[in-house]
């Protein structure tokens, strides 16, 4: 292997794989729809070649992602490959499809798997209104059947002001059926999504989000679950609290916080994490679709690119790179793309610049 790839691969922890482009759903803000019309499915032989190669890197752990993953053939011989290698696998899943053989390797390596399951609402017809009807009662079948199996499961939630208002019923939905946890994150205005520009949340929307998190955490803490946490993909949330909140970041600096959000520097692109398309193809980032390389072949690897992502994300971009928050949050560059198609603005959902 090339050995400067082989460097910049070894030092990669986390790759996010989009194992299939296939879905049962037509979720209407389906953000990953627009890979596929860019990179290949291939087919199964192939994909073990994938697998192997990432067995002689230092990956620990794996994020499966669709697609639906449960469509990829023979995927749970995939997910025993990679267990057997030693690599953790979270699975994202849209929680229609498990299944009882699936179920039995949970059982066996629930250690090693980590199950996230879309759900944005504890009410059947706020749900289905974007996921499809009859989601919401899938999903419910298989969060009882993890339970029934002492599985352990999380919940992932896309928030939009369609469903902001239950965001605080969906914590408690998530705590009541026996979740880890639960992820919110906002939506991406990109794939099909480019068409739900009106439900994308503003300013008021995300101090509300904010505000309900920092909440909800506070009140299962006091429940006595502090396990259970109320994560959020949003990046500017800690400078939010440090600013609302009059604090400094070690007054803050709590386990429970530590443990619920992010206090480093958000985006690690080519530093940490890189994302897969099911060819093997890797990009920076799921929203920046400029190929960096392919896993099968080294050789392919483009290093000036590499540089220039790495650097985009350790010294962020455009009002980021200047803001006071810059080292624990950095924003998200993949939001400057997305809205101006281009990298050198700041994160376009913040409003909470400050030099
Ligand atoms: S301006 Fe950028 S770095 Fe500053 S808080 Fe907002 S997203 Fe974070
Ligand atoms: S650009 Fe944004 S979405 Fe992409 S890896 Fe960085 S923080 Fe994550």
């Amino acid at each position: 292997m090339h050995e400067k790839i082989y460097d910049f691969l070894k030092n990669i922890k986390y790759i996010t794989w989009v194992v299939t482009f296939r879905c049962n759903l037509n979720c209407s803000y389906c953000s990953n729809v627009y890979l596929s019309k860019l990179f290949k499915e291939i087919n199964y032989g192939i994909k073990l070649e994938i697998v192997e190669k990432l067995s002689n890197l230092n990956i620990k752990e794996i994020g499966i992602t669709g697609g639906e993953p449960f469509l990829c053939n023979q995927f749970t011989e995939i997910v025993k490959r990679l267990i057997d290698y030693g690599i953790r696998v979270g699975i994202n899943t849209n929680g229609t499809l498990i299944k009882e053989q699936f179920v039995n390797l949970l059982a066996k390596e629930k250690d090693y798997i980590d199950i996230i399951i879309s759900l944005d609402a504890p009410l059947e017809y706020i749900n289905d209104v974007f996921r499809g009807r009859g989601t919401f009662k899938k999903v419910l079948r298989t969060l009882k059947l993890l339970k029934k199996h002492e599985i352990p499961f999380s919940i992932a939630s896309v928030v939009t002001k369609t469903n902001l208002n239950y965001v605080d019923s969906l914590c408690d939905f998530a705590y009541n059926i026996g979740s880890k946890g639960i992820v919110l994150t906002d939506l991406i205005p990109v794939g099909r999504a480019k068409n739900l520009k009106d439900i994308i949340l503003n300013k008021k929307d995300y101090e509300r989000l904010f505000e309900i998190i920092i909440k909800k955490n506070i009140q299962y803490m006091f429940n006595g679950r502090n396990d259970f946490k109320v994560k959020t993909t949003i990046p500017f949330i800690v400078p939010y609290i440090l600013k609302k909140y009059n604090k400094q970041l070690e007054q803050i600096n709590t386990t429970r916080i530590k443990e619920t959000f992010n206090l480093e520097k958000y985006c690690g692109m080519c530093i940490s994490k890189i994302y897969m398309m099911p060819d093997g193809t890797i990009l920076p980032c799921l929203y920046i679709p400029d190929p960096i390389g392919n896993i099968l072949n080294t050789k392919l690897f483009i290093k000036k690119k590499i540089i220039y992502y790495r650097q985009v994300a350790r010294e962020s971009i455009g009002k980021c790179r200047f803001c006071k928050f810059q080292k624990i949050c950095g924003g998200c560059p993949a939001m400057s793309y997305i809205y101006y198609m281009d990298l050198n603005h700041g994160d376009p959902r913040c409003w909470l610049f400050e030099r």
